[in-house]
């Protein structure tokens, strides 16, 4: 019997399980973990399927530096932000978010999931107290009242079987299955627009600075990655899509160098796309009703999705995983049952609105900055400068560097 199983071993179902891990082989005192994951790939080693980056805000790492597996990451290659540009497309209305202005190393970091993937896998391997099932997926879940437990059927390379737990996470993404299952109700809204990601290498260096610019289409976000290289998030509306993802190279870098501008191509010097191909997404936001039922737990998108125009999707599910493990182990030492509603509300509660402003405050600037009408237009760029000379700015910084939850 398990004292906690997670379903999903992404980014986020992985750090909940290395925040419980033991690497001191403590096994009496320890929880009992185990963790399903359906793509066999991540047991061979292999993470670089979409060759996606994430902002990590400089709080999420601090929370992974608590857990021991921000070590592994910096050791594979992780890349600071010493500054962040919020424009208006390439216009001067903008908003420059400097490490200066909050006395740290870096605003954030650039990461590779495939660096964050193995690092957790890493680590997750080396407790004693985890067990990896994998490659397996859930076929059904059952709460058993009169025992406290959660009944999960699985499907493996050794067939079908049933395992027990105290607790089970879904931590299984946007479309959750065991979200499904537990038949929990959702909030959300599709937009009519696709994020496409590539990336592309510069003639001279980025200089670790990051720029998110809002256009018409939506925003387009330029990412600092190491040997000068950056990670594009271009998000295009529907109609634009499948032109931009036709497009022979040579021209897809013209529609490139005209979402950088003129001053950042000057500054950047000659650009090649270095990706393989072009990945797309369909961006939503999605909020789960509940994120807990007895003996179930919901963390990062299985629970809540946003807009990836804010680079604060991960940043919450770390979040969440940083609260639902402080929870767990204080339970577990006062002898609590883990499964409890009781025990499970103190992490609902920690984590609601903050997952819920996030997704809020994303969705409303990507309205505003979306939006044709004149008002709405000198409103942003007003907005924009003011922003860039009032106090206001360090509070947003906080907040965006997740420094409030840490
Ligand atoms: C284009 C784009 C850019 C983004 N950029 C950023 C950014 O810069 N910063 C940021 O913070 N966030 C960003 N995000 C959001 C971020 O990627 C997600 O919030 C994050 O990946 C969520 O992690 P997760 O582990 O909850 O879910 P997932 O990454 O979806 O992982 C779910 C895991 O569960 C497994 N699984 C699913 N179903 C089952 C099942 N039935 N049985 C077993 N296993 C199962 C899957 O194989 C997978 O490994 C971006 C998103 C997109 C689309």
């Amino acid at each position: 019997m398990f004292d906690v199983l997670i379903v999903g071993a992404g980014m986020v179902g992985a750090s909940l399980a290395c925040a419980l891990g033991d690497k001191a082989c403590s096994a009496n005192r320890s929880l009992k973990v185990g963790i399903i994951e359906g793509n066999g790939n991540f047991l061979r080693g292999e993470f670089t399927a979409d060759g996606r980056a994430s902002a990590i805000a400089y709080g999420s790492t601090q929370i992974w530096q608590n857990i021991g597996v921000w070590g592994g990451m910096q050791r594979r290659g992780v890349t600071p932000m010493h500054m962040i540009q919020v424009s208006e497309g390439d216009l001067p209305y903008q908003v420059q978010l400097r490490r200066e202005d909050m006395g740290q190393e870096a605003l954030g970091y650039i990461v590779e999931n495939a660096v964050t993937l193995a690092s957790l896998w890493e680590f997750a391997r080396e407790c004693s107290n985890i067990e990896l099932i994998c490659p397996a997926k859930i076929l059904d879940i059952e709460h058993v009242s009169d025992r406290d437990v959660m009944r999960v059927k699985i499907s493996s390379e050794i067939g079908e079987q049933y395992l027990e737990t105290k607790l089970l996470v879904g931590a299984d993404g946007g479309r959750s299955q065991v979200r499904q299952m537990a038949k929990i109700e959702i909030s959300e809204r599709l937009y009519e627009q696709t994020c496409i990601v590539t990336t592309v290498k510069s003639e001279n260096s980025h200089q670790n600075f990051a720029y998110e610019r809002f256009q018409s289409s939506g925003p387009f976000a330029i990412l600092p990655l190491g040997s000068d290289r950056s990670c594009i998030v271009w998000t295009a509306t529907k109609e634009e899509t499948p032109i931009l993802l036709a497009l022979d190279e040579a021209t897809f870098l013209q529609e490139l160098a005209k979402r950088f501008g003129v001053t950042l191509m000057e500054k950047l010097g000659n650009i090649t796309v270095i990706s393989s191909d072009r990945s797309n997404y369909s961006p939503r936001w999605m909020h789960s009703q509940t994120y807990i039922q007895p003996r179930l737990a919901l963390i990062g998108d299985a629970a809540h999705t946003t807009h990836p125009i804010a680079g604060q999707g991960m940043n919450l599910g770390i979040r969440d995983v940083n609260a639902l493990a402080k929870v767990l182990k204080a339970a577990h030492q006062n002898h609590e049952d883990l499964g409890a509603i009781a025990v499970l509300k103190r992490y609902e509660s920690k984590r609601k609105w903050d997952n819920l402003g996030v997704i809020w405050l994303t969705d409303i600037s990507n309205r505003l900055f979306s939006n044709h009408n004149w008002f709405f237009k000198v409103l942003r760029r007003f907005g924009l400068l003011l922003l860039q000379i009032s106090p206001l700015k360090r509070i947003l910084m906080y907040f965006m560097m997740g420094l409030h939850q840490v």
